[in-house]
């Protein structure tokens, strides 16, 4: 299957140089050092083309294009399936760490997975990012910059992200607040609420925080399990939200918010596959508008966990169909570049 393994050596981010090493810059070039404060305040305001900075003259604005990129993220790595169109990319962000990120294709256009955490604190069993650990949040423009540097390298436009890459989005709740009410601002990515998914392992206290500011974007819930005894083996943050409070959070955001709550359930091999598994999901989740997302999980090494096989996945989904709940399968992209997050940080691939 081709597989095409990019690295990707950019020119230096501007954002990434100190103040000092700015001036130096314009000096070095016989330019007054007052240039460095005046394209700051460009960046400062959001300005990510250097031909938007009306100030400057025109030669100089050549002159830093070529020295430089407006970026908070380089391409570090960059995996190109050879089955779809899927792009996977390691970007290295200002301080060195790495995050992933997955651009995919849909008959509605063009779609992209983002981190929001540099690795995440909540343990998931099956889950390569958080085998790795937490180190630290990402800013607003760590978010932006991921699309920005995927739609620069592809030449395409982005239309509707999912915040389903590295990290837990509500863990990081200020920073993405601010992200995902920034998009659709005018001059910038321009992707409406509606556009957008959320998805989160079941912080309750954080859902009702979102609930109060009654945004149009899709909360998912990583739901994975259909009792609190399995929930908890997998997912550590259920001793803390168990299922009874987890799904009372689920209903109260539809009511205030209209919209309908989407679960995501990764398919394990033996572990949460089985029919009364499945009849457990339809009465814990039957009057609930809801939709489920069966995916079958991506296999990670150290996990020693395997996907179900397609009778077990076909046998489920019907199961949960006759019940009553929407279900889907989600469509395997990218499969040749095991496109799900946290491995390639990882150095599995
Ligand atoms: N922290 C958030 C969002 C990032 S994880 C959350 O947990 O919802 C995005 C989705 O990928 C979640 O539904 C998560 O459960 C799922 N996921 C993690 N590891 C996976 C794996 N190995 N196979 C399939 N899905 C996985
Ligand atoms: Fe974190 Fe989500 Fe992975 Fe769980 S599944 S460890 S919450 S990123």
């Amino acid at each position: 299957m081709p597989l095409e393994i990019t690295s990707v050596r950019e020119k230096p981010d501007i954002r990434s140089l100190t103040g000092k090493e700015l001036e130096d810059y314009f000096r070095s070039r016989n330019m007054p050092a007052f240039r460095a404060a005046q394209v700051r305040r460009w960046l400062d305001e959001g300005v990510r083309d250097f031909d938007k900075m009306t100030n400057l003259p025109l030669s100089l604005r050549e002159e830093l294009k070529k020295s430089f990129r407006i970026f908070g993220v380089n391409i570090e790595k960059k995996l190109v399936s050879g089955v779809d169109n899927t792009v996977k990319y390691l970007y290295a962000l200002p301080d060195g760490e790495t995050v992933e990120s997955v651009l995919m294709q849909y008959h509605h256009g063009w779609s992209q997975c983002l981190s929001t955490q540099v690795g995440c604190k909540m343990g998931c069993a099956f889950c390569a990012t958080g085998m790795g650990g937490f180190v630290r949040n990402l800013t607003p423009s760590e978010m932006l910059a991921q699309i920005e540097a995927a739609q620069q390298d592809t030449g395409v436009r982005v239309s509707s992200v999912v915040l389903m890459g590295m990290g837990e989005p509500l863990e990081n709740f200020d920073n993405v607040l601010a992200f995902v009410t920034g998009l659709a601002a005018p001059g910038g990515v321009q992707i409406g609420m509606r556009h957008i998914s959320l998805s989160t392992c079941g912080l309750v206290d954080r859902i009702y925080q979102l609930m109060e500011h009654r945004l149009q974007l899709t909360l998912s819930v990583s739901l994975h399990a259909p009792n609190d005894e399995l929930r908890s083996r997998l997912m550590p943050v259920n001793r803390r939200w168990p299922l009874s409070q987890l799904l009372q959070a689920c209903r109260d955001y539809f009511t205030a918010t209209g919209r309908r709550i989407s679960f995501e359930y990764a398919m394990i091999d033996g572990v949460n596959d089985t029919p009364q598994c499945a009849a457990e999901l339809a009465s814990l989740l039957s009057g609930m508008n809801c939709h489920v997302n069966l995916i079958p999980v991506n296999h990670v090494a150290e996990s020693g966990l395997h996907r179900s096989g397609a009778r077990r996945l076909r046998d489920f989904q019907q199961e949960l169909s006759r019940r009553g709940i929407n279900v889907t399968v989600r469509r395997t992209l990218g499969a040749d570049i095991d496109a799900s997050c946290g491995q390639l940080r990882r150095g599995d691939q």
